[in-house]
């Protein structure tokens, strides 16, 4: 049995804003990943098939691994369309938010959307929901945006407009966000909600191929060069960092996802209780951090990166250079230390 977590009243104010929308608008968060896609995809798939138009935005590119999920090529990217996303929020009569809670999120276009007559609901699960929205339905607990949007539709009575598609892009959500149930995923109804999507005809060995066992070359290759040659372990301090320049990804004709795992791979050191990857953009360092147990890399991310996240997986940016952005992290490790790790001594 999935417990009721979403208001009646909450259900009943999104079931009359689906209904009375012509046009709808969806847009996620810059940089999108799989949660990021796989929601928008599935939401826009399941309104579609209740005689919506509903079109997805995304801030920037995502990867092309990710332009291989079912209907990926009907993303309009903002960053290739500026206009016409503009239009899209301009024109639309509902927008969802998802995977997301702050409008600084969708980058360039936060300006558009703020502007938007539109009635706005948000779709998340990070924490510290930013208001802005007419409903939030924020479940911070929940482990994938996919995850929430899923149950949304069961309270709307939508199952039956789930088909394999929507399941599939449910379900990649999922898997991306848990890591294939690696990590943020010890909740039974998770497991409920899966075999549900399975029901429904997911296609889970062509999302395990896709998303954890696919690389060109040259990523292969580069982050075979990023963990031989640019990782740096303190298990002094529990901490781990990999940088990347600019210079370094071109050597590796980087693309956008290339790096998407490589964050992760330092927590399996025994020691190492969080990591970072630093990668060079043309106007600031990406910063990403994973971390194991109570380690809250969000806090950090928050506090000296102007980001945020989750508990176990956060970013944010540093504006400087790549090696000043190094220092700053290394600077961190001590007092990190005496905060988080030895705090219960
Ligand atoms: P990633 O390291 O994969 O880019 O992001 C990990 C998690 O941190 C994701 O949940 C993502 O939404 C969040 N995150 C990444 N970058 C930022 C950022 O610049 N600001 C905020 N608020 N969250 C971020
Ligand atoms: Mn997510």
């Amino acid at each position: 049995m999935i417990s009721r977590i979403i208001k009646d009243e909450t259900v009943r104010r999104l079931r009359h804003l689906i209904a009375d929308a012509g046009k709808i608008a969806i847009i996620c968060h810059v940089g999108p990943d799989g949660d990021a896609v796989g929601s928008s995809l599935a939401l826009a798939h399941v309104l579609g098939a209740l005689g919506k138009e509903a079109r997805c935005i995304i801030p920037d590119a995502t990867s092309s691994l990710l332009m291989q999920l079912p209907e990926a090529k009907e993303l309009v990217d903002a960053c290739k369309h500026p206009d016409f996303a503009r239009t899209l929020l301009r024109e639309a009569d509902l927008i969802f938010c998802l995977d997301f809670n702050d409008p600084k999120r969708v980058d360039r276009m936060a300006d558009a959307l703020l502007a938007a007559r539109a009635s706005k609901v948000m779709i998340d699960h990070h924490e510290n929901p930013v208001d802005f929205t007419t409903i939030a339905i924020s479940q911070p607990e929940m482990a994938a945006t996919c995850y929430v949007l899923f149950r949304v539709l069961c309270r709307l009575e939508l199952l039956p407009y789930i088909d394999s598609v929507a399941s599939t892009l449910m379900l990649a959500g999922i898997l991306t966000d848990t890591g294939g149930f690696a990590y943020n995923s010890s909740d039974p109804e998770l497991f409920e909600v899966v075999a549900e999507l399975l029901r429904h005809g997911a296609d889970k060995d062509g999302l395990i191929r896709l998303l954890f066992n696919t690389v060109s070359e040259n990523a292969l290759r580069l982050n075979a060069y990023a963990m031989d040659r640019k990782l740096e372990v303190d298990r002094g301090m529990g901490a781990a960092l990999i940088t990347l320049s600019r210079a370094e990804l071109n050597r590796y004709h980087y693309c956008k996802g290339d790096t998407e795992s490589l964050v992760n791979k330092p927590l399996a050191i025994p020691g190492v209780v969080y990591s970072c990857f630093m990668r060079e953009e043309e106007k600031y360092i990406k910063v990403s951090m994973r971390s194991k147990g109570d380690f809250p890399v969000n806090e950090i991310c928050a506090e000296h990166f102007g980001g945020g996240g989750h508990l176990n997986a956060a970013g944010g940016e540093f504006h400087g250079t790549l090696e000043e952005a190094a220092e700053a992290f290394r600077a961190l490790m001590a007092e990190n230390k005496k905060k988080y790790i030895n705090k219960k001594q």
